[in-house]
């Protein structure tokens, strides 16, 4: 399989390459050119397997360039047990009226990013080995959070690899942040920016695209990728657990053979629903992909008016920090697949945001984005009584950005009646955001460290996964704060 940019349709790549260069040279992001479909027989092999076996075979459909053998080793090593607290790797809990969650959460950071960066490392140090790159591979991350925090854990002390993660210095929560700054590992380095995401990823996407940086890093034999969702190498492999959780509930009897399942996803950089986008390509009867938005509804608007992207807007602090975004990268991909790979519509429009902030493929593309998407938001406030509803009706515990799902979940199927069962992808840990939570419940939070926790266990009789627990006893290592402008100079710092 080969992939484009989504600017120019001429740069045709391997996945290798696409994984091993992040972005493409002209700004775009690399795109498959087809959707592999899943034959009946491949369906019913999938439904046989578990999670580490079901990814591999997904990946395979799109890796081309990587063996079989190779996909099940990183998957295996990916998704161990002893990094997925010993239990299913991702497992759904089926609430009333045929709301599944689904827990991507469980791994060694507690947020759903581990999913797809507890791979990247193997398909990046693979990526690099099969296009005979020699460099050291410097991935710059920029994050709402979730991203840095896994993106460190997935990478520290990977052999031909450095490590640089940007944060927002007010924009990531307490154990966000302590999650961070206490990051082990030789090759890693943490940075907090005073700017918000947006400003970190447009930051981090420039120095990408910028020739001298290039020269300079290669002078020092070192190279950028990235382990944004930029980058194909995040992005398929959270493909696999859409495909996994239709067969789970297949499985479990929860659905019939071929019966149409809705997905809500709370939603930032648009990469979570994007998988859900292309496995429902792939032929996995997925119906209304639900884009779910917090009080920055960049997104909601884009779909309530066809088609319109206009970030020009204030920029919101949230109770659910990593959905903190304006601009959401992989829409361009979206963008791409809906217009036919119409690559010089996709170019015109990423002007268009780059100059005004702004652009409107409503006239070539809105009925085809209403055919697969609805989309909802919600701010603060009805967060938390969505937190509150969900555990005292149902004694489940969300955290924000999963209960921002679940609210506009509900508003959809009151506003259509469309009460088809639905995933609900369930994001993070609700021990990531002990504050917010334990406020939502009734019972606020007043320290920041560690002892959150144990707070938040009494008031809801959860217990705290073992990775933020084991905080407590981390010293932090990294308190640098700089300007957004001087971004470019903490280079030297991997230098
Ligand atoms: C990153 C993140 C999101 C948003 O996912 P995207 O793929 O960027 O749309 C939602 N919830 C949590 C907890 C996250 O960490």
């Amino acid at each position: 399989m080969e992939y484009v940019s989504t600017r120019n349709k001429e740069l045709r790549v391997s996945a290798a390459e696409a994984i091993a260069m992040g972005i493409a040279p002209d700004g775009g992001l690399f795109c498959p050119t087809a959707f592999p479909r899943l034959t009946h027989a491949e369906f019913a092999a999938l439904m046989g397997m578990d999670y580490k076996q079901r990814a591999a075979m997904i990946l395979g459909k799109f890796l081309t360039d990587f063996t079989a053998e190779e996909l099940k080793s990183f998957t295996e090593q990916a998704y161990a047990d002893e990094k997925f607290g010993g239990r299913d790797t991702v497992p759904i809990v089926s609430l009333a009226d045929d709301v599944h969650m689904l827990e991507l959460w469980h791994g060694p950071t507690c947020a759903f990013k581990d999913m797809a960066l507890q791979m990247l490392p193997h398909l990046l140090t693979a990526s690099l080995q099969k296009t005979g790159e020699r460099r050291t591979c410097c991935i710059l991350v920029a994050t709402s959070g979730d991203t840095g925090k896994a993106a460190l854990e997935g990478f520290a002390d990977v052999p031909k690899t450095k490590i640089m993660v940007y944060y927002p210095v007010d924009g990531v929560s307490p154990m966000q942040k302590l999650q961070m700054v206490t990051q082990q590992g030789e090759n890693v380095e943490v940075v907090a920016i005073r700017g918000n995401f947006d400003d970190a990823q447009s930051a981090v996407k420039r120095i990408f695209t910028d020739q001298e940086t290039a020269k300079r890093l290669d002078a020092h034999g070192l190279m950028f990728s990235s382990a944004n969702s930029i980058n194909w190498g995040r992005l398929a492999p959270q493909i696999a657990y859409y495909v996994s959780a239709y067969c789970d509930l297949l499985g479990a009897g929860k659905i019939a053979h071929g019966q149409t399942v809705n997905v809500c996803v709370p939603t930032g950089n648009f990469g979570n629903i994007l998988a859900a986008y292309i496995a429902k390509q792939m032929g996995v009867p997925l119906g209304k992909l639900i884009c779910a938005s917090n009080e920055n509804h960049v997104l909601t608007d884009f779909f309530a008016q066809d088609g319109v992207y206009d970030r020009n807007r204030s920029f919101h602090t949230t109770d659910s920090p990593s959905m903190d975004i304006l601009i959401s990268s992989n829409l361009e991909r979206l963008l791409f697949f809906l217009s036919g790979q119409d690559d010089a519509l996709v170019r015109q429009q990423m002007d268009a945001l780059a100059q005004d902030g702004r652009y409107d493929v409503s006239g070539a593309l809105g009925a085809r984005l209403r055919a697969d998407f609805a989309a909802g938001w919600c701010d603060d406030a009805q967060t938390a009584r969505t937190i509150r509803r969900v555990f005292e009706e149902q004694k489940y515990l969300c955290d924000p950005h999963t209960a921002v799902a679940m609210h506009v979940m509900e508003a959809y199927r009151a506003e259509t009646g469309d009460s088809a069962p639905v995933i609900v992808a369930s994001t993070a840990s609700p021990f990531k955001f002990c504050k917010p939570v334990a406020a939502a419940l009734g019972h606020p939070i007043e320290t920041d460290g560690t002892e959150q926790l144990a707070a938040l266990e009494a008031v809801s009789g959860c217990k705290a996964p073992a990775p933020l627990a084991a905080l407590g006893a981390k010293t932090p290592r990294f308190d640098r704060v700089v300007d957004k402008a001087d971004i470019l100079s903490t280079l030297d710092l991997i230098l």
